[in-house]
């Protein structure tokens, strides 16, 4: 078995996965807060993770892997979403949740093992936060409980933030209620409006960073294999995360390893919400398919920043399109896929998937050159076993072809257009025939006469 190494935020270096229980190995991913549809920065943790866990589920077997990713559906996003249209909390989030599933679903992101959610989780949230009460780890203030972060001897290992430069910076705001500036909410004291739980120390609800504390211990134990995140959760997110579970657990390690995304920027800015500079999946497949997209994402490495435009896109399009001509070439009914070596190696260090890509590339060559039926079903195996550890080359060739991007008037214009030539050719028009001839090529679009009628398809 290849040993896989992955990037320790905590140490900050390469650091082997050993699994505490090879048969259960365990990854948390910290998912959307949905109060409306994700942007495709934050479709890059789930493709990312979505490769490790499969990378996971072939090294250790589909059943030896728990892979949680949450749904964070109470926050005051949420609520301000709920009120603004007069519906419960629940109407916002089980919308978004279904058009997240839709959006990841469409690019070939695996579901997880489990999806839990904050608001189905109140009673351990609960239960924790008063085990931190009692440890003299949290304290009632007026409007909730806080964590107080001088209760941790070791706070900040993650970012390398310790309390008193944090205590020194600006960074963060002075406020009456709390002990000391740097202590952070875990229960927010309940507001007329919103909605609450009652708990002994109070009716109220969740903070955002002890809900992921909460559903880790329920549903994967104290310690677990792999946490991840894009690099904005490092800190303050990841660093609660782990004050308030090894607080409460006697110090355990929260997560061995710790995992974070570099960012999606467009132009030269970050893509983020605030900003207002985001572009959604639909926006994107009006003009892309979504294959192109998740590999467009696989060609940076995870922890490098990577610039999104259409260019990008442009060229991974082009280069679905030689792998799956190199498919085409090499395309038997019935072959089992094979990962190659050289693929794992290269995901089994630290998922360097740009390494991947250039062995697809060699695969590429191997299939283009395949003159018999063996050397034809080995690259036709080891093309699949690359697509099927990347997410990618799913489809026949067939239908990579004739999935055309969801562009409505492109797609309504072209389809005009080729009924409009079989009329043209039934009259033996041929000068307009050739017209459309003409402008379908210049379309890149490629029309096959078949016994049912003329099929369509772009080159
Ligand atoms: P949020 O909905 O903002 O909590 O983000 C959900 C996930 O997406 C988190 O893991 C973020 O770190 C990640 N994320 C948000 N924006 C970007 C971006 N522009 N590029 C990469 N990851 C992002
Ligand atoms: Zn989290």
């Amino acid at each position: 078995m290849t040993e896989i190494f992955l990037f320790n935020t905590l140490e900050r270096k390469k650091t082997q996965l050993i699994p505490q229980n090879p048969k259960r190995v365990t990854m948390y991913v910290c998912g959307p807060t949905v109060y409306n549809r994700a942007h495709i920065g934050n479709m890059r943790p789930a493709i990312v993770f979505d490769v490790l866990f499969r990378l996971l589920r072939h090294t250790y077997g589909a059943d030896h892997v728990v892979y949680a990713r949450n749904i964070t559906d109470v926050d005051d996003k949420i609520n301000a979403a709920a009120l603004a249209e007069g519906v419960d909390i629940s109407v916002i989030t089980r919308k978004y949740t279904e058009v997240y599933h839709q959006d990841i679903q469409s690019l070939n992101v695996l579901l997880p093992n489990l999806e839990p959610r904050a608001t189905a989780h109140i009673g351990e949230i609960i239960a924790l936060i008063q085990k931190l009460i009692d440890e003299g780890h949290a304290y009632t203030a007026e409007d909730g409980v806080y964590f107080h972060v001088p209760s941790m001897k070791n706070y900040g290992r993650l970012s390398g933030r310790n309390l008193e430069d944090m205590q020194a910076g600006a960074r963060i705001e002075i406020d009456e209620k709390k002990k000391n500036p740097a202590d952070f909410a875990l229960w927010k004291a309940a507001k007329p409006n919103e909605v609450s739980w009652d708990a002994p120390f109070g009716a109220g609800r969740p903070g955002w960073h002890i809900e992921c504390s909460a559903m880790i211990e329920k549903n994967l134990g104290q310690t677990i294999d792999i946490h991840g995140g894009g690099h904005d959760l490092i800190f303050p997110h990841h660093e609660n995360e782990i004050a308030q579970s090894e607080c409460a657990h006697g110090g355990a390690t929260l997560a061995n390893i710790w995992m974070h995304n570099g960012f999606l920027n467009f132009g030269s800015e970050k893509m983020s919400k605030s900003l207002g500079n985001v572009l959604n999946i639909a926006e994107i497949t009006a003009t892309f398919k979504p294959e192109a997209v998740r590999l467009a994402m696989l060609s940076a490495h995870y922890r490098a920043p990577l610039d999104w435009n259409d260019d990008l896109i442009t060229q991974s399009t082009k280069t679905l399109d030689r792998l799956y001509r190199a498919l085409e070439n090499v395309w038997l009914d019935n072959v089992e896929a094979i990962a190659p070596q050289a693929l794992i190696e290269a995901l089994c260090d630290d998922i360097n998937t740009p390494q991947a890509l250039a062995v697809l590339s060699e695969l590429v060559k191997n299939a283009n050159k395949a003159q018999n039926d063996v050397d034809k079903k080995q690259a036709l195996a080891e093309l699949k076993g690359v697509g099927a550890l990347l997410g990618i080359l799913q489809l026949t060739p067939d239908e990579w072809f004739n999935d055309k991007p969801k562009d409505d008037d492109l797609n309504a214009r072209i389809d005009a257009l080729v009924a409009e030539r079989t009329i043209a050719r039934a009259e033996k028009n041929w000068g307009r025939a050739d017209e459309i001839r003409k402008e379908l090529a210049e379309l890149k679009v490629e029309v096959k006469d078949g016994a049912d009628g003329a099929t369509w398809r772009f080159l």
